[in-house]
């Protein structure tokens, strides 16, 4: 196939919706970098200033800008990694760090030339074996029921075919036989909340936009997962794409959606075109475009490809990044249900949240309910990863007891090893140690221990760890994604961060109140999630930690002890 010209491309993205995103890949995968002429042509063709796109590119972490960086290979050094390596492997490939690329349970991953691929310390450039896909879930205890992963592991399942006979597109029927409002309250019955973080009731939000003015409305499933530590949608998304597909398709009925999105993060090129081929296959057999399944009901999905920011996570800054824009969080109220993508009412839902739609459809809202215990509504997947027997996604019942997944499901600590500390939330809830750990998967729980479930991923470190180590790399992580549109977050993660790696006053009451000082700065006044969570990693290492944090005081001061 001959290679296309800059004409070609134009002309295949510049009419399509959001045709930024798009055309920044095709010209990137034609010459394996942006250079000044296609800037200067994308950004002269999409009437948008050369100074703003040029900010924007540099803005992400994947889109080169030169041959030199496009020959180099870029190596996750999130918390996991770290543990197995993946400095050392980073010098020895001479490669780029990228932040944690949602393969925790695969350690460590690489990209090369636009290919992931899995290495082990001592690894080089000329032996990097291809990822393979992502690992099935470990099965659940008996007696423990599922909702999203209840079919999952059926052979076959990421085929049409394979998910039409184990129930799919069952539950789009069932909804189109309802009316929207119907679809609404069923999903509202069953108390579906967002599982990505916020935890928002679902039917709400697709009342607030079924109810706002303005069309078309729109769909988005945000699959921009970049949280260190979390990788469940990667596993749905690759296994199990139907399922979001069916999901969107619902939630553009119920909303009356005619436009829909999904947004996947950069660092999943293989189930990119996993996607790719699940929308081709929906829309020939009549599961998406127009009049899907017989009824008035149309709606199509575009694909996007992020190219590498965390902070496309939260779901405005993702909007803006689908627009064209530079993405920086926007200022809420308004809200997405009634201005988002490009000022329309819009919904947008986490991948395990649109992967819970159809089963909820196929049945009773109870059914789905009554899956969680002590009363919390249904299960959440969680990704446990670091110094664990089992490492995986599994699917839990809300309000779980957490000794109960570590020890019982997932086999315990490694042999010879105890459980020192877990992080909540990713790394955004902070660290639970000690007593702590006694604590159930849901929020009140949670939160009373002063933290939070959010897209649940959960890192173990055993009793190896420096945890003065771990929250440095941590916030160093923070200080690298803050979008820097806010000062208390750009200043304050760059000044927590130089506080765990040797900054900071020399006198450890001082450095004490200056951390805690910071950070409730940036709780109280950053305008958008990162910034408030970051601090949940120096306020719990503080909490958890005081003895290893006097050592590090001291260690900094040339002593050998210091007493808090
Ligand atoms: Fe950006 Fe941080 Fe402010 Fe969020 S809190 S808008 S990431 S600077």
């Amino acid at each position: 196939m001959s290679t296309p010209t800059d004409q070609d491309l134009f002309e295949r993205w510049r009419a399509a919706p959001a045709p930024l995103l798009p055309l920044l890949h095709a010209f990137h995968a034609r010459d394996g970098h942006l250079s000044d002429a296609a800037l200067t042509a994308i950004a002269d063709t999409l009437s948008i200033p050369r100074a703003d796109l040029y900010g924007t590119v540099t803005f992400y972490h994947h889109l080169r800008r030169s041959p030199a960086e496009a020959a180099a290979p870029r190596v996750c050094t999130g918390p996991v990694c770290a543990l197995h390596g993946a400095e050392a492997l980073c010098a020895a490939l001479d490669a780029v760090p990228m932040p944690c690329a949602g393969r925790c349970d695969q350690p460590i991953p690489v990209l090369h030339q636009d290919q992931l691929r899995i290495a082990a310390a001592g690894g080089t450039r000329a032996a990097l074996p291809l990822s393979l896909s992502s690992p099935l879930p470990p099965p659940n205890p008996a007696g423990s029921a599922e909702c999203v992963f209840a079919h999952l592991r059926t052979p076959g399942r990421a085929t049409l075919d394979g998910y039409r006979r184990s129930g799919g597109y069952q539950g789009l029927a069932r909804a189109l036989a309802m009316s929207p409002a119907q679809v609404i309250q069923h999903i509202r019955d069953a108390k579906l909340a967002g599982r990505g973080g916020a935890g928002f009731p679902t039917g709400f939000k697709w009342q607030a936009v079924a109810d706002a003015p303005g069309a078309p409305k729109v769909v988005v499933c945000n699959a921009d997962e970049g949280e260190p530590g979390c990788f469940k949608d990667r596993a749905l998304l690759d296994h199990d794409p139907h399922a979001i597909v069916e999901g969107m398709t619902i939630a553009a009925y119920a909303t009356g959606a005619t436009l829909g999105f999904l947004y996947l993060r950069y660092e999943y090129p293989e189930t990119f075109f996993t996607l790719a081929q699940a929308l081709d296959d929906a829309r020939a057999a009549g599961c998406l475009g127009d009049n899907i399944l017989g009824s008035d009901l149309c709606f199509d999905i575009h694909l996007r490809r992020g190219a590498g920011a965390y902070i496309c996570g939260e779901e405005t800054a993702l909007l803006n990044s689908l627009e064209g824009k530079h993405p920086f969080p926007r200022n809420r109220p308004p809200y997405p249900v009634t201005h988002g993508f490009n000022n329309l009412p819009t919904a947008v839902n986490n991948v395990e949240t649109l992967a819970a739609v159809a089963p909820i459809l196929r049945h009773e809202p109870g059914w789905y309910h009554d899956l969680g215990r002590g009363g919390h509504a249904g299960t959440k997947i969680i990704s446990l990863s670091g110094d664990i027997a089992r490492p995986g996604n599994y699917e839990a019942p809300l309000g779980l007891p957490l000794p109960e997944l570590l020890y019982g499901w997932a086999g315990g600590p490694l042999p010879g090893h105890t459980v020192q500390a877990v992080t909540m939330a990713g790394l955004s809830g902070g660290f639970l140690a000690g007593d702590d750990l006694n604590v159930t998967l849901d929020e009140p729980g949670l939160r009373a221990k002063g933290t939070f479930l959010g897209a649940g991923g959960i890192m173990v470190f055993d009793e190896r760890r420096d945890m003065v180590q771990i929250a440095a790399q941590a916030m160093r992580f923070f200080a690298h994604e803050s979008c820097g549109k806010c000062f208390p977050c750009r200043i304050g993660t760059q000044r927590l961060s130089e506080r765990l790696e040797g900054g900071g006053p020399d006198a450890p009451d001082l450095w004490l109140a200056e951390v805690q000082d910071v950070g409730r700065t940036m709780q109280a006044l950053s305008a958008c999630g990162l910034g408030t969570a970051a601090p949940n990693i120096t306020a719990g290492l503080l909490r958890s930690f005081p003895d290893q944090v006097a050592r590090y005081l001291a260690a900094r001061q040339g002593e050998t002890t210091w007493t808090p």
